[in-house]
């Protein structure tokens, strides 16, 4: 079997919290403990949120920790030019259509999602006539209609997950209204182009693995591998988001060595006996899939920062 192909895919919307390193230590170990190559690219599609200054400061801490790459893309504001070309594609397969719905109509009609609350999409503008289209006098979002037919993800960490985009999705959006490509799309090509064979994340990001999977099929992507790595809960079970200030990387640099905070990680998911300090490249050597925890993780703050 030829040496695996991983990536990073930070948004530069602020520092990496514990959670965000936690999804990048699993996705390196496992690139590194096989000898693979690691893809760095930075996902900056909202560019309101993002910025080249939080970029320079993930890169750093992703070196200060010892997670190092072999190759970095084009960030995504970047290369709407290539995501043009698959929409395009998209359109010549005549699976594109116009969508003329505002949020509010999408939130009173529908059924939430299976599993991450977004909304079921009911096929509304699927067959408008040219005349309606151009009555709503303004520029549509584009969706992308789905096959009733049932996508098997088969997880390294959260086993098998299905999903039938048809019933649990619907026709979903490939381009805003706005003219910028959504995530769905952009990761697709993205992971498509660097040769990716396997994408770790976090588990929140599980429901997206089967509209990337219809998207790879329509592009002539060979499907990756998929690890979806457990949350990082905060004791009460809140999910540790950028608000945990003391928690993001600018605090926990002040306070510990990358050994230190390595060494509790791996204690934390499963790889170490004991939280003793260790570097990235050693811990690549305790690394498999089969001690990892599964479940969602509360974190030991106390611990941590005692
Ligand atoms: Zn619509």
């Amino acid at each position: 079997m030829s040496a695996p192909v991983g990536r990073f895919a930070p948004t530069p919307s602020g520092r990496m919290h514990l959670g965000n390193v936690f999804a990048a230590l699993i996705a390196w170990l496992s690139v590194r403990s096989r000898d693979g190559h690691m893809v760095l690219r930075m996902e900056d599609l909202d560019t309101q949120r993002t910025s080249d200054a939080y970029a320079d400061i993930l890169r750093d801490d992703l070196l200060w920790l010892g997670l190092d790459w072999d190759q970095e893309m084009a960030p995504q504001s970047r290369r709407s030019q290539v995501y043009e070309q698959y929409f395009q594609h998209l359109a010549d397969l005549q699976l594109l259509y116009p969508c003329y719905c505002t949020r509010s109509q999408l939130h009173s009609v529908n059924a939430p999602h299976l599993s991450d609350g977004t909304y079921v999409y009911p096929g509304t503008c699927r067959d408008l006539t040219p005349d309606q289209r151009a009555s709503f006098g303004r520029a549509p979002a584009w969706r992308v209609r789905v096959p009733d037919r049932q996508w098997i993800v088969d997880d390294h960490i959260q086993g098998i997950y299905r999903e039938n985009l048809a019933s649990d999705c619907g026709d979903f959006v490939v381009r805003r209204a706005d003219g910028v490509f959504v995530y769905q799309l952009a990761v697709t090509v993205d992971d498509g182009e660097a040769g990716v064979t396997e994408v770790v994340r976090g588990t929140d990001l599980l429901s997206s693995a089967p509209r990337q999977m219809y998207l790879q099929e329509l592009f002539g992507f060979p499907h990756p591998e998929y690890a979806h790595v457990p949350l990082l809960l905060a004791a009460d079970g809140r999910r540790l988001s950028k608000r945990d200030k003391d928690l993001d990387l600018g605090a926990l640099r002040q306070r510990m060595t990358a050994q230190t905070l390595i060494g509790h990680l791996g204690f934390t998911a499963g790889l170490l006996e004991t939280p003793v300090p260790i570097s990235a490249r050693e811990l690549a050597g305790e690394f498999s899939w089969e001690k990892l925890k599964k479940e969602d993780i509360y974190l030991n703050a106390t611990q941590l920062l005692g």
